[in-house]
């Protein structure tokens, strides 16, 4: 095994242990350079990350490569600037591991290639998605979108947190519209990406081209938009590339992670641009929704699980489903290493990490509120109310950023409890904190104190 899968496979387990914005902030650009003896040396772009992934992230960088080569000693980082970036892979776990069978038929067809031209992977279907109460208005909107190119809802705005489809349904709407018409021209890409072709087309002077490309297409489509925020050069030729298709009747859909009125930095004409069209959310999936989804991947892996195991799973792994899909993933994979049968028991036993503690505990969000607002000795009122007292931001800062590391509570959720904020409030406030934790020793003691207070309650 080569130190780039071994740190490849690393990776997508620790993907599965931590927050994307901590995994992307934190491990996005790291690669292992060297592996003497099991002695493991990571090349990280700076000294923040140096220090989280050596000291916050260290468990968990240990037990992944253990897992995967169980000789490892110890796992150190070293600030390098990095040749070339290295993005961990799109796939999922079970991609990579069970890529290599060759000859396993049942395997073969989930080789899915993304297509270099258009950028969409073939496996984000309509098919393949399930639909619940928390995404049935996006799905049918881009359902819609695909069988009325440009017509009813221009552009097509969907948002919500990570992991909940966004990407998914996007791309299955390129999809839907080649299977139906292959000579259409569709192109899906990341605002990010869509960002850095345009800086490069800037400084090669091939602006032009760059614009004439776009503006022939008869889709556009563009993933995670908020990243256009403050770039103002980007937000300016989108601008133009977006009046030219949008004139012809062209189709445009946009994902974000917040609706177009909370992207900050975002220039007038554009946003409301955005709010013209269509704008539907994705939310978190209820029981009913994890379970069917959990249900549809195992019938396609053609794999067997008992109804309990995935009722374990669903029950515990709420946030996300990109974390449902994780564990899952996680499950099959270590039952394929034992030959364990994947029961309650060993579902348990193998997740136990990526349950909080809390949630095991039984702990709830008034316990929390109860804690947090005795320790700062607030009323619990003014940290549940919307209120802008200044004595009450770092208690509710503090609040948000328990809510989520000791019973992962989702985003949308935490917002809504403190203050009827928006996820975004709440994300702001969990990084915020991680990132204060790392240096701010009073910050640690208090923290320290609300939870020995939290775990005595009963
Ligand atoms: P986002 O773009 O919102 O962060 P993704 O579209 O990448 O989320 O979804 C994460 C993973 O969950 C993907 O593998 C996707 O296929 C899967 N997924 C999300 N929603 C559904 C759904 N409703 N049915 C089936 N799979 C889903
Ligand atoms: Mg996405």
């Amino acid at each position: 095994m080569t130190n780039e899968e071994l740190w490849q496979s690393a990776l997508n387990e620790i993907e599965l242990s931590i927050s994307k914005a901590n995994f992307i902030t934190w491990l996005k650009g790291t690669r292992i350079i060297s592996n003497t003896e099991g002695k493991i040396v990571i090349s990280v772009p700076n000294g923040f990350a140096k220090e989280w992934l050596e000291n916050k992230y260290n468990a968990y960088i240990l037990k992944a490569l253990r897992n995967i080569q169980p000789d490892i000693k110890s796992a150190t980082c070293l600030i390098a600037t990095p040749k070339e970036e290295y993005l961990p892979r799109k796939e999922s776990m079970m991609d990579a591991i069970i890529a290599p069978q060759k000859n396993d038929s049942r395997i073969e067809k989930k080789n899915f290639t993304v297509n270099i031209e258009n950028n969409l992977n073939p496996k984000y279907t309509f098919e393949n998605f399930i639909i619940g109460g928390n995404n049935e208005l996006a799905h049918a909107a881009c359902v819609a979108v695909s069988q009325n190119l440009g017509k009813i809802y221009n552009p097509l705005f969907i948002y919500g947190g990570v992991g909940l489809g966004k990407t998914h349904l996007i791309q299955s709407i390129g999809n839907k519209i080649l299977e139906k018409n292959p000579a259409f021209k569709v192109k899906y890409i990341t605002s990010e990406r869509f960002t850095s072709n345009l800086i490069d087309a800037l400084q090669n002077q091939k602006i032009n081209e760059f614009k004439e490309y776009y503006q022939k297409m008869d889709i556009l489509i563009i993933d995670d938009i908020q990243f256009i925020s403050g770039k103002e050069k980007t937000q300016e030729e989108f601008f133009h590339i977006f009046n030219y298709l949008y004139q012809l009747n062209k189709q445009i859909v946009l994902s974000s992670d917040r609706p177009p009125k909370s992207i900050q930095i975002l220039e007038e004409r554009l946003r409301s641009r955005f709010e013209g069209g269509m704008i539907a959310d994705v939310s978190s999936p209820d029981l009913e929704t994890r379970l069917a989804i959990l249900r549809k991947k195992v019938a396609d892996e053609e794999l067997e699980i008992s109804e309990d195991a995935l009722l374990f799973v669903a029950t515990n792994i709420k946030n996300n489903i990109r974390e449902l899909e994780g564990a899952l993933n996680r499950l099959i994979v270590s039952s394929q290493l034992t030959g364990a049968e994947i029961t309650v028991a060993f579902a348990k036993n193998q997740l136990s990490e990526l349950i909080s503690s809390g949630i095991k505990k039984g702990i709830t969000p008034k316990h929390i509120i109860k804690a947090v607002s005795a320790f700062y000795d607030i009323d619990q009122n003014d940290l549940v109310l919307k209120n802008r007292k200044k004595e009450i931001v770092r208690p509710r800062q503090v609040a948000m950023y328990l809510l989520r590391s000791e019973i992962d509570f989702s985003y949308p959720g935490i917002g809504e409890k403190l203050g009827g904020r928006d996820h975004t409030t709440a994300i702001h406030a969990f990084e915020k904190i991680s990132k204060n934790l790392l240096t701010d020793a009073k910050l640690n003691e208090e923290i320290a104190q609300i939870k020995n207070q939290l775990y005595k309650l009963d």
